[in-house]
């Protein structure tokens, strides 16, 4: 990871010394069709990615936790498919919560008839032994992990200042594969710094790696940049140096995504997520007009619901024919852009500001 982007980053995430150290419990949150994450506080990712506002450090408390997990999966929405375990970064990190504690959400959530259960992990976090227990443990469920990958250029990456090997990635995704656990891969349209025409080809490279190089098992999560409070990339965003994405520049990727690799891809934060810090919105999502958000929302959440290929190949051709005053605007600003340096000159220059503006 960068120093500059790290320093800064964590500048940012401690701006309200209230949010570190504060108490919090498990809870259950919509994501979306389905399927619910079940929250659980932790030590917080100790990473720096520009985007990302996780990593605040919550005191873990464990029996108020166990008891609190125990109600919800109680009492889960009659309509649950999916349930996701997450916390402030890794599940399955040891130092955000303890290994045993792990295991104990896991047998709760086990006595559930919830179809599918979810991981969301860092790559670094998972063992060979990780994996044969948490196949142990939730017998009878189907169980993946969803990993994030962002983008798998190194460039961009850079950008993001994300802490992985995309070799190493794709090998614990091979393994997982073989000891029969399946991997989705979150990955993400909106890179700061690029053009969007570099942010549409960046995704659908990134999207072809990881069909060429994963499992079919494998799916991928299409995430639009959301701007959240607390992150590099709001404070870039109030200088002027980000611009928050258009909705149609996410449909632009799905439309240019090999048709028969559809069945795959699944999306995520398109709008539709809430992120509150004292009782505030702390998050900008991608943007439209009125005149076509809803039925952008519509298209959102009938792919999300869609179950099989040919469903979201329509859904997709058909969306693709929707026109707009905003849409049209899109693509002339995406005609219009242009750069004169390359990414790492625009990189470099991003951190020259950022040291000034930090003081680093
Ligand atoms: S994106 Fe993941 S690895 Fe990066 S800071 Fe957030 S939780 Fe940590
Ligand atoms: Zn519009």
């Amino acid at each position: 990871m960068d120093n500059i982007l790290t320093k800064a980053t964590w500048r940012m995430r401690k701006t309200d010394d209230c949010l570190a150290g504060q108490e919090v419990n498990a809870s259950l949150i919509p994501t979306g069709g389905t399927s619910y994450q079940l929250y659980v506080p932790s030590g917080g990712c100790h990473n720096a990615c520009v985007f990302c506002n996780y990593g605040f450090n919550h005191p873990v408390r464990k029996e108020e936790i166990l008891k609190k997990v125990e109600h919800i999966c109680r009492y889960l929405p009659a309509n649950i498919e999916t349930l996701i375990l997450e916390s402030s970064g890794s599940f399955l990190d040891d130092r955000e919560l303890p290994l045993e504690l792990q295991y104990q959400i896991m047998e709760i959530v086990a006595k559930t008839s919830v179809y599918r259960i979810q991981i969301e992990t860092h790559y670094k976090t998972v063992t060979y032994e990780k994996v044969k227990k948490i196949l142990q443990i939730l017998k009878g469920h189907e169980v993946s992990l969803e990993l994030g990958v962002e983008s798998t250029n190194h460039s961009t990456l850079k950008i993001y200042n994300k802490d992985i090997d995309v070799a190493e990635l794709y090998e614990v995704v091979g393994n997982c594969d073989t000891l029969g656990i399946e991997t989705s891969l979150n990955v993400m349209v909106g890179a700061p710094l690029l053009t969007i025409q570099e942010q549409v080809q960046d995704t659908l490279n990134t999207v072809q790696d990881i069909l060429r190089c994963c499992p079919e098992s494998t799916a991928i999560v299409l995430f639009p940049v959301n701007v959240k409070d607390y992150t590099l990339l709001k404070h870039m965003y109030n200088q002027g140096r980000y611009s928050v994405i258009s909705h149609w520049e996410f449909i632009e990727v799905l439309e240019k995504i090999p048709k028969d690799a559809l069945d795959r891809i699944f999306i995520s934060w398109w709008g539709n997520r809430v992120n509150e810090f004292h009782g505030k919105n702390a998050i900008i999502h991608p943007r439209s007009c009125n005149n076509c958000h809803d039925r952008l929302m519509k298209f959102y959440s009938s792919f999300v619901n869609a179950d099989s290929l040919q469903e979201k190949q329509r859904l997709v051709e058909e969306i693709g024919e929707v026109t707009c005053q905003c849409r049209t605007a899109y693509e002339k600003e995406k005609a219009d852009q242009k750069v004169d340096k390359d990414i790492y000159e625009r990189l470099e220059e991003e951190k020259e500001n950022l040291g000034k503006e930090f003081d680093l």
